[in-house]
């Protein structure tokens, strides 16, 4: 049996290549993994770079605790890196993944849990990763022998040993994670327990940090990195793997991680800041109904405090997500999630605050931009001439008098200090040519079509009057 506490030093010792003073000779990166404290093992297991050349392959043994493969299906569909070029090391700089997975590896039984067998007992002869799918369940807690949870392979792990029961994934993880490059979690049931771990579940699961202990390093010294989502984003995986290989090749600094050992990158903003919604929230109007392209708040979206970029990175290739698609956020990659954000598609309480002051001061805001995007949404032309050319605004009134005296005071604090365009467009002459069916017939000839005026007209200078001059003169000074 391993001790986590002394364990991972023996797995590492016996994957290290050693210079002859004993030092290691793997770590590239300056103050790779010192990122965790000087004591943190590094280099260890012929990762973090090699003096011998830069790594071809690395394993990645992928874990199925309580899951439903979600995660799985979700990495499937990446494209930034896809699998496929993870796979075949298509990527410049990144070794190629060989991947051990038990539902997309070919191999099966015995043959699939070999080079898991190499790893755990140090006779792989390539760094690994080990990726935890699912949550983990308490069944180390069971007697010895006695029953599982989630199980891969069979027959334990003596070399020995002719029994046949399942092989606990929480024995595989105790004999792999000590001696992996880097322990991933992936999916909220791995990264915090998830739905395996809500109130009720009589199966006692855990996260995989939770199951490690605070105590935990990886052969270089990271601790457990999280990629939650129920299910996650497939690109934010493969990024993150992308990075750690990035770090062991010697290439690229150890990623950043926040508190909980998320991707600082992915994980520090919320899904509201980039909310494709997030102008009606401002504004003030909520949807009422599911369809309702406005703020899905009142119908029970968490996004103000959830962190996940779904709405900035989508869900597949950049295309859809929640929000985008219709669906509240339902802070599925949150720790507590799915208790702390139930019952779902009701309005959490702090929306009450947030909601209704928005809804206060977004009426306001509301009606004032209205008024401003009707005066911007009109060319100088129009204005001058007092008509919209369009068959579609043919019924439209023109501003009223509160508009124009609006657009009159904003556009005297908009060009305040520059050239006031207002006031050279009033200016400007209309075209000449302007509404050219007026003058002469549809089916006339190229000839006939221009009007007579048309031959004797001189167009305003390009630049017109002296730019400069029109500026306000305090602001001249200044
Ligand atoms: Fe924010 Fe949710 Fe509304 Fe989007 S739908 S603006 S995330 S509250």
């Amino acid at each position: 049996m391993y001790d986590t506490e002394t364990d991972p030093q023996r797995r590492g010792e016996t994957l290290a290549t050693k210079l002859e003073n004993g030092a290691s000779k793997l770590e590239k990166v300056p103050h790779a993994g010192a990122v965790f404290g000087e004591h943190a093992p590094r280099g260890i297991g012929g990762l973090g770079g090699s003096d011998e050349g830069p790594l071809t392959e690395v394993h990645v043994f992928w874990l199925a605790g309580m899951s439903c493969d979600g995660c799985s299906i979700a990495v499937t569909g990446a494209t930034a890196p896809s699998v496929e070029e993870l796979l075949t090391g298509t990527i410049p700089g990144l070794p190629r993944v060989v991947l051990h997975h038990p539902v997309l590896s070919v191999s099966a039984g015995a043959e699939f849990v070999r080079p898991m067998r190499d790893a755990a007992e140090g006779r792989l002869g390539a760094p690994y990763v080990v990726v935890m799918e699912g949550s983990v369940p308490d069944d180390q807690a069971l007697p010895e022998d006695q029953g599982y949870y989630s199980a891969m392979g069979a027959g334990g792990f003596d070399p020995e040993s002719e029994g046949d029961q399942p092989n606990r994934v929480t024995d595989w993880l105790k004999r792999l994670a000590p001696g992996a490059a880097a322990s991933v979690a992936i999916g909220t049931c791995a990264t915090w327990g998830g739905i395996p771990a809500a109130a009720g579940n009589v199966t006692g699961s855990m996260s995989l940090m939770d199951f490690l202990g605070k105590d935990y390093r990886s052969a270089l010294g990271v601790p457990v990195v999280n990629v939650p989502g129920c299910s996650p984003i497939g690109d934010n995986f493969t990024e993150v793997v992308a990075a750690v290989l990035m770090f062991l090749q010697g290439t690229g600094p150890l990623p950043e991680f926040d508190e909980l050992g998320r991707p600082a990158w992915q994980f520090t903003q919320t899904v509201h800041r980039h909310c494709p919604r997030a102008g009606y929230y401002e504004e003030g109007t909520f949807a009422e109904q599911e369809g309702d392209p406005e703020c899905l708040v009142d119908l029970g979206c968490w996004g103000p405090v959830v962190q996940c970029n779904i709405t900035e990175r989508g869900a597949i290739n950049h295309m859809g997500g929640c929000m985008v698609a219709g669906g509240a956020c339902i802070g599925c990659t949150m720790p507590g999630f799915p208790d702390k954000f139930s019952p779902f598609y009701k309005a959490p309480p702090g929306s009450l605050m947030s909601g209704g002051t928005s809804r206060v001061y977004g009426s306001a805001i509301r009606r004032l931009r209205r008024v401003t995007m009707r005066n911007r949404n009109r060319e100088p032309i129009w204005d001058r001439s007092g008509d919209v050319p369009s068959p579609y605004a043919s019924e439209r009134a023109g501003p009223s008098l509160s508009a124009r005296m609006e657009g009159f005071f904003y556009s005297k604090l908009q060009y305040r200090g520059s050239v006031d365009q207002a006031k050279r467009n009033k200016k400007q002459p209309n075209p000449r040519s302007m509404d050219i069916y007026r003058y002469a017939s549809r089916h006339a000839g190229p000839d006939e079509s221009v009007p007579d005026s048309i031959a004797g007209y001189a167009p305003p200078e390009a630049h017109g009057e002296d730019a400069a001059e029109q500026v306000e003169p305090e602001e001249k000074e200044s």
